[in-house]
């Protein structure tokens, strides 16, 4: 162990805790990991990783560097816990428009966009497994992380490390002065519990919402295995002819049920991919959480000092996190200044001049 090494405490294991908590001990800090054990994101989410958004056919935002440092990872970590979760995969986008499809012919020849987008071939031109009016392209670069796995094996790496408490934080047994949890004193407490912001004492005042989402797993004979089709919604490929379909966006809204409607949503934008004969498995709900201005939030507490926040990794958690586990990182320990774009400050600025 270094002699700098630091006693952290981190709030919730689900991505934003355990992208940090693998960056720390990477480090040689000492990190326990604190989570109730009930996750609805990181281990609800399809976990892919689309580098472009489709409306304007741009690429996401940094997408180089989150995508270098994701991918290696998920390389790296699928390693370290000992299980397959890391699987690169082919998404072809069904584009929906003359002016999508142009889009892709001009940035495909970029070389900014080399890596991410394929030049259309007379076989997506002529692709017919699904309705192909504008024709289609296939993205490079992609892939999805079964978020299942992911959540459920860290827990595990973590509690056989001894670093895992599992159970529900107690605010009453924490003392915010002296950073004392349950008897012991860490160095610095970091929250990173997701949706469920709104239920913590801390960082009540900051505008992390609650984005309910639902997917349908099906399966099919029909549908094609080898690629990722996408428009209005995803259809990821599982194995074994089994299909998750995602996912709705119900803004403002943490509720964990089921419904009809977004049932019904997720087969009218299926139905426009093609029609398709399919059973329905079952449905998944969970809640990201999301930021109005849709960055993340990273930082210090404005008062308490040592007492920091990552949160707000919003519907591209699985592209992101692990880069802004490093830079949150460097902003404890080296004190490297968090990019305004995500710092926590943009909030408490505004806030301070409205109490003014
Ligand atoms: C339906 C759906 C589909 C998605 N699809 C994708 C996708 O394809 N690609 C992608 O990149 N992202 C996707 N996402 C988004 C992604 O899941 C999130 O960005 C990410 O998981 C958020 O991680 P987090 O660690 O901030 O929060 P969480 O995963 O919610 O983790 C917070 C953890 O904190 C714990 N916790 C909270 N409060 C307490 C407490 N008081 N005491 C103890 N423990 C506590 C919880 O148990 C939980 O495990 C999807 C999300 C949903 C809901």
């Amino acid at each position: 162990m270094k002699t700098d090494s630091q006693n952290i405490l981190i709030i919730g294991a689900g991505l934003a805790g355990t992208c940090l908590a693998h960056q720390l001990i990477a480090k040689e800090h000492r990190v326990s990991l604190l989570d109730r054990g009930i996750n609805h994101s990181t281990a609800i989410a399809a976990g892919m990783v689309n580098p472009m958004v489709f409306r304007r056919m741009n690429k996401s935002w940094r997408l180089d560097e989150f995508m270098k440092d994701a991918t290696t990872f998920y390389i790296h970590i699928e390693k370290e816990l000992g299980r397959s979760l890391f699987h690169p995969i082919v998404i072809r986008r069904m584009l929906s428009s003359e002016q999508e499809r142009n889009y892709w012919i001009e940035r495909s020849k970029l070389p900014e966009y080399q890596d991410y987008l394929t030049e259309l071939t007379p076989e997506d031109e002529s692709y017919s497994l699904a309705e192909n009016q504008f024709g289609s392209g296939r993205l490079k670069s992609s892939f999805w992380v079964d978020a299942k796995v992911y959540y459920e094996q860290n827990l595990h790496y973590f509690e056989a490390k001894g670093n895992l408490l599992k159970e529900d934080f107690d605010p009453l047994s924490f003392d915010e002065n002296t950073l004392n949890y349950k008897g012991i004193t860490y160095d610095k407490v970091v929250f990173a519990v997701g949706h469920q912001q709104v239920n913590t004492p801390f960082f009540k005042e900051l505008p992390i919402q609650q984005t309910k989402g639902q997917t349908l797993r099906i399966q099919s004979a029909e549908m094609p295995e080898n690629e990722s089709l996408n428009r209005k919604c995803f259809v990821l490929p599982m194995g074994d002819q089994v299909f998750r379909i995602g996912a709705t966006y119900e803004w403002d809204n943490p509720d964990l049920t089921p419904t009809e409607e977004a049932k019904h949503e997720l087969i009218g934008h299926l139905g426009i991919l093609g029609s398709y004969s399919y059973k329905i498995l079952d449905q998944q709900v969970g809640v990201r959480p999301t930021v109005l201005d849709r960055r993340p939030i990273l930082g210090e507490h404005h008062t308490i000092k040592n007492l920091y926040l990552f949160n707000g990794l919003g519907t591209k958690g699985y592209l992101m996190a692990p880069t802004l586990a490093r830079e949150l990182s460097d902003f404890m320990f080296e004190g490297i200044p968090l990019d305004k774009e995500i710092s926590i400050e943009r909030f408490y600025k505004k806030i301070s001049a409205l109490n003014s």
